[in-house]
């Protein structure tokens, strides 16, 4: 494989980012102004602004966050000079769906989003018996350039707003709150920051994100932060800022590799921080939030998944407060990456289970409907480019 270049990442100045080598385009217009991006004294001073008694801060958040409204024509107790106010200056539409899709029995829903400016993101929503998960993007497209996802081969277009972030959720949470999704209850009570991009290299926008759906309504969501899952392919510097918020939210460190030589290839950011780094910053996080930290780990046929990097991961891994959640590669039709044979896959949960290190395989949901991070924007890309780059393969960071 080639060694890909390092890519210029400054995880203290995120927007960098955006006008990095990645991406060729001028600086991008982020959205309007939405109160999702606000907090409830912000939403105040907006309210004065607007002319409108404070009071109804408090109000639309009751029907932003309480009732899952979106809408200002559906804030029907309000004056109607006053919901046009507000579509105008505080509810601005940010997503507009153009796919949905379900699979799984109604268990997955996927819903492919184009913003403002035209980008385009994804969010899923996956029912389970006893609780309901939304995976939501914090960019559009993504700079980490992971070969073997589609994201990453697309770059990245921009960052997402705070309310961008938010308004998928809250989205989310009305369509779980709709019964829509089976076999679960009618309440979304997890959030997890793996779909397209790299939550960290949005840094300040994903944690007021993650203050959002964490205050108590109706200033926010109300949300567990012990049930939102921020992921990272180890900006370490950033990383290390997290670790100071004390917040405690799950950290999942998309690691692929246990060896610097393949994980310079599958992470090139890799080239930066290496393997013992990006790993020590885990640990740290995990002694000061005492929450265990998860290891993401796409098995990749013939790339990563041989038995003497079971056993590498596993004396890394080992006697840390940590889980290995190993990911069935989600292949794309004309990638040369494939997921693991079935005996292989379970001869790695061997190796690491017999290390002492805690293993799960996660279900693959919504294979049917191109279910993870990228492919529904990456298929809906080639159509509309006509023969442009095809994604390779695919998989939830
Ligand atoms: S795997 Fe995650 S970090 Fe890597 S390119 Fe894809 S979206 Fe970005």
């Amino acid at each position: 494989m080639t060694i890909l270049p390092v890519i210029p990442i400054s995880p203290d100045q995120p927007d960098t980012l955006q006008s990095g080598a990645v991406s060729k385009r001028s600086r991008p217009k982020m959205p309007p102004r939405h109160l999702a991006d606000l907090d409830l004294a912000g939403r105040k001073s907006a309210m004065a602004a607007l002319g409108e008694p404070s009071f109804r801060a408090k109000q639309i958040s009751t029907h932003y966050f309480g009732r899952l409204v979106r809408d200002a024509a559906a804030m029907t107790d309000l004056p109607a000079a006053t919901r046009d106010r507000l579509a105008a200056d505080l509810l601005p539409t940010l997503l507009t769906p153009i796919r949905e899709q379900a699979c799984d029995d109604g268990a997955t829903r996927k819903t492919l989003w184009r913003l403002h400016d035209g980008a385009l993101v994804e969010s899923v929503l996956m029912g389970y018996p006893d609780r309901i998960t939304a995976c939501v993007s914090s960019q559009a497209g993504c700079g980490m350039a992971c070969p073997f996802c589609a994201t990453g081969q697309q770059g990245l277009t921009r960052n997402l707003s705070v309310a961008e972030i938010v308004d998928q959720v809250v989205y989310l949470a009305g369509v779980a709150a709709s019964g829509k999704v089976t076999g679960s209850p009618p309440r979304l009570s997890r959030v997890v920051f793996m779909g397209m991009g790299e939550p960290l290299a949005n840094y300040p926008r994903v944690i007021e994100a993650v203050r959002r759906l964490t205050t108590p309504a109706p200033e926010g969501l109300g949300l567990s932060q012990r049930h939102i899952t921020v992921s990272t392919v180890g900006l370490v510097p950033a990383m290390r800022r997290l670790i100071a918020e004390q917040l405690s939210v799950t950290l999942a460190l998309s690691l692929h590799a246990p060896d610097d030589d393949l994980r310079d290839e599958l992470v090139p950011v890799n080239q930066r921080w290496k393997v013992a780094e990006v790993l020590d910053a885990a640990f740290e996080y995990v002694a000061q939030t005492g929450r265990r930290v998860s290891i993401e780990y796409a098995l990749i046929r013939d790339v990563n998944d041989q038995p003497w990097r079971a056993d590498l991961l596993g004396r890394l891994l080992s006697g840390k407060l940590a889980h290995v959640n190993l990911i069935p590669l989600n292949p794309t039709p004309g990638s040369k990456w494939d997921a693991s044979p079935k005996p292989v896959e379970r001869e790695f949960v061997r190796r690491l289970r017999e290390a002492g290190v805690s293993t799960t395989v996660r279900d693959t949901r919504g294979q049917e409907i191109d279910g993870a991070c990228g492919q529904l924007a990456a298929g809906e890309l080639t159509e509309a480019s006509a023969g442009g780059a095809a994604a390779d393969a695919e998989v939830a960071q």
